[in-house]
């Protein structure tokens, strides 16, 4: 059987954490369906569960604290045949708990692990929705005057048609992680055990405590026969193809001439109002066009109207897998509150990167590392929010990574009307800066 642990990154909680046993039985139990690493997604939520999908070897998603089955149910439908395994805390359950009863009245083909431990381990031990009320628990004690949730219970009533409930010391634990990820449709698997680390300081959670208390409630092992139906996301593929209703499919017919083969990344690094976002997403497009693959990855503050911002792309003839900056191909530096976010970026930089410099923006970078246009946007009468747009029209000039045929399918495609004029306007305006690689 082979194991799926991430060996450059294995498992690690605090001593007896009960979440190791989870692992192993997730391992064992993918094991034993004998799928590999490009077979499976993990998706992870916040909290100690959500270190799950870096401990695998498998596709992986860390998502906000609450939603990692809305992120699971957009994987399943892009690609029905992933085996998707959902890890969440009672933490994380609780927070999104519209999100659990969506994916139990939709019938998904997902298998959701709650690693119910009765706390919020990770940020101290506060009480969360499935505490007992007599538990003693970090800074709060409000769960004395609340009922905790019944996670398989609430499942069974929102329409999930295969629920069960054990506890993380069951010796067929990863049998029962593999049954639930084989049946057709959603299936929950509340996993109760115990977190030393926090909750147990206080509280008892031995695995025979663990039993009694699961013994106070409704068994629940397997399919729920009420729910039976068809899982979603085949009715959702047949419903999608029938004659009453259509789906736009139409993609971006490639007609520009590619510039290049192979993978480029380009890094655009400036601050909120500099419009970083719309020209990596026009980059994106402008590859597209020469039938290339494209990634795009942003970053910015929740602040409005400052703050960094910065948006990475990977071009590729190939399926981007990997949407990491390795080894950026160009540079585009715009504001200091860029540069200071991405320093990482600077480092990576080596021959033959091109950096496309704002000479506002101080600097420093070692001698023979790059190429760098360094250009007075301002002197040339464009504007800060102009300054992204015009650094493509430079990368068009250079020629060998966007061109100016590439860019103009984009821009008719993303642009209209006035947006559009002041674009071919802002590119005859670019082509008064000389093009003086130091
Ligand atoms: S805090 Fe609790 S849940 Fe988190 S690793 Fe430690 S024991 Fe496990």
């Amino acid at each position: 059987m082979n194991s799926l642990i991430n060996q450059s990154r294995p498992p690690m909680f605090c001593p007896g954490c009960s979440h190791d046993r989870s692992v192993r039985a997730l391992d064992r139990a993918l094991g034993n369906l004998q799928v590999g690493p490009a077979d499976v997604a993990i998706v992870s939520d916040i909290g100690c569960s959500g270190l799950f999908d870096v401990f695998f070897s498998t596709h992986a998603f860390h998502g906000l604290h609450g939603r990692a089955l809305t992120y699971a149910a957009g994987i399943k439908l892009a690609q029905p045949g992933l085996k998707v395994v959902v890890t969440m805390g009672d933490g994380g359950l609780g927070i999104g708990g519209a999100h659990l009863l969506a994916a139990c009245r939709r019938n998904l083909d997902l298998t959701l692990l709650v690693l119910n431990n009765f706390n919020f381990g990770m940020t101290g031990g506060q009480f969360s929705c499935t505490t007992p009320p007599e538990a003693g628990v970090g800074p709060g004690f409000l769960n004395c005057v609340e009922r905790p949730m019944d996670v398989g219970s609430v499942a069974v009533a929102a329409g999930a048609p295969y629920v069960t409930r054990c506890s993380v010391h069951e010796k067929d634990l990863a049998a029962k992680i593999q049954a639930a990820i084989e049946f057709e449709g959603f299936s929950l698997v509340d996993i109760w055990g115990g977190c030393p680390g926090r909750y147990m300081k206080r509280n008892p959670a031995s695995p025979e405590h663990l039993e009694a208390r699961l013994k106070e409630l409704p068994p629940l092992d397997g399919p729920v026969s009420k729910n039976s139906r068809q899982e979603y996301g085949r009715r959702y593929r047949e419903y999608c193809g029938s004659a009453e209703f259509t789906l736009d499919t139409r993609g971006i017919e490639p007609r520009a001439v590619r510039p290049f083969s192979g993978r480029r990344e380009f890094v655009f690094l400036g601050a909120a109002g500099d419009r970083i976002q719309s020209a990596g997403s026009l980059l994106a497009s402008a590859a597209m066009h020469a039938g290339l693959h494209a990634a795009q990855k942003n970053e910015y503050n929740i602040t409005v109207l400052r703050g960094p911002s910065v948006s990475e792309v990977i071009l590729s003839t190939e399926a981007i897998d990997y949407t990491g900056i390795e080894c950026p191909d160009v540079v585009v530096v715009l504001a200091e509150e860029g540069l200071g976010r991405r320093k990482d970026v600077i480092e990576k930089i080596s021959p033959p990167c091109r950096v496309i410099r704002d000479s506002s923006v101080e600097m420093n970078l070692p001698g023979e590392q790059a190429h760098v246009l360094d250009v007075n946007f301002k002197a040339y009468g464009i504007k800060k929010e102009e300054k992204a747009l015009s650094a493509l029209f430079l990368m068009a000039r250079l020629g060998d990574m966007v061109t100016n045929e590439m860019l103009d399918m984009a821009l008719s495609e993303e642009y209209s009307g006035a947006r559009l004029e002041s674009a071919k306007d802002l590119r005859n305006r670019t082509s008064d800066i000389p093009l003086q690689l130091s």
